[in-house]
């Protein structure tokens, strides 16, 4: 089968679209047939060793697809059955093993080109308005990249559960995608200083909380825009990664909460996994929930991809076809 394989850390040419077995599925695994792999930023992350995973190793963390066997022990699903999967190094090919009870089978309303799209990140939307700072209709939220995968996601799910949501993105054709998607006002935050607009827009008190995938380049005003004791999310690294700061900052700002949180610790039971996740896809079944695909790629493709989204270039999820 073909694979996106990673040799050594480096740019986008180290991915190498080459010929691997197809891998057989252990006891309590099974092997699924991809029909689509979503890209994500951590797929660049572990390519660049931001974040560390050892060479060799298949990049991609979600996809979706058809169960083509199972090992040992399974009886969660069988082949035949549509599934999604959400685990690190195996989705970027044609084939990928996930443990069984880290499956989900998919509603019939749902393709598979969907729920690949909708995994991390809706997985990611999902912990963060529902557990890292449970949103409801008293709350005002800050979604910075409001247009992109996760914030798109985050916009939907804060409205439904009656936020009012402020976003940040670049372009107007971003903001236009990302009102559409629910926000009730959108800062261009590469024209504008969006944490005094934030503070307009609130008549002076700041927000609630603040969702932040940009990281480094909007660190200082996401602080800013806080209200005394709101809550700051910093949960990526698109501008690159926080540099340490002083706690005396939030004191400063009127005794701010920061959480720095990584999906993993919010799906760490196959209990959690499976709530995130189902609600996820009924949410998307329902109507309730829209997943943008702002691209398909061949899986060839995946260094495009990748370049693509790191550019800015991006709106909602980019997926590759095996
Ligand atoms: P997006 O689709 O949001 O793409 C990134 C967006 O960030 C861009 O489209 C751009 O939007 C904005 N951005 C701002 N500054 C830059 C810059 N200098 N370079 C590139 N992009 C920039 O990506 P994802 O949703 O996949 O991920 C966003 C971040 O969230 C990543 O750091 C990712 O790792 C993190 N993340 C963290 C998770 C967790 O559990 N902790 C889970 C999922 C994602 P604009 O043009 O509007 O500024």
């Amino acid at each position: 089968m073909k694979a996106i394989r990673i040799h050594e850390h480096g740019g986008p040419e180290v991915l190498s679209y080459e010929d691997v077995p197809v891998p057989e599925p252990g006891p309590g695994e099974a092997l699924v047939k991809i029909d689509a792999s979503g890209v994500n930023f951590i797929d660049i992350y572990f390519r660049t060793g931001l974040y560390p995973a050892k060479p060799p190793f298949t990049n991609g963390q979600e996809g979706a697809g058809t169960v083509a066997a199972v090992g040992q022990g399974v009886r969660d699903v069988r082949p035949g059955d549509r599934v999604a999967l959400l685990q690190p190094h195996c989705s970027y090919a044609e084939y990928a093993i996930a443990g069984a009870k880290r499956l989900v089978k998919l509603p019939n309303g749902v393709t598979t080109k969907v729920a690949a799209a909708s995994m991390l990140q809706g997985g990611t939307a999902h912990y963060l308005t529902r557990s890292t700072f449970e949103l409801g209709e008293s709350h005002t939220a800050l979604v910075h990249a409001c247009a992109g995968g996760t914030g798109l996601l985050i916009v939907q799910i804060a409205k439904k559960f009656g936020a009012r949501v402020i976003g940040t993105c670049s372009t107007e054709e971003k903001a236009a995608k990302a009102r559409e998607a629910g926000a009730d006002e959108v800062i261009l935050y590469t024209q504008q200083d969006f944490s005094s607009e934030c503070r307009r827009l609130t008549d002076g008190e700041g927000v609630d909380v603040v969702y932040d995938s940009v990281g480094k380049s909007t660190w200082t005003g996401s602080l800013d825009s806080l209200k005394p004791r709101g809550m700051m999310v910093t949960f990526g690294n698109a501008s690159g990664a926080v540099p340490p700061f002083a706690p005396l900052e939030l004191t400063k700002r009127g005794s701010l909460f920061v959480t720095r949180p990584s999906m993993m610790a919010y799906i760490a039971t196959d209990e959690e996994f499976s709530w995130r996740t189902s609600d996820i896809l009924n949410w998307i079944e329902s109507g309730d929930l829209n997943v943008t695909v702002g691209g398909e790629f061949p899986l060839s493709d995946a260094a495009e991809a990748q370049s693509r989204l790191a550019g800015r270039k991006t709106m909602g999820k980019l997926l590759l076809i095996p």
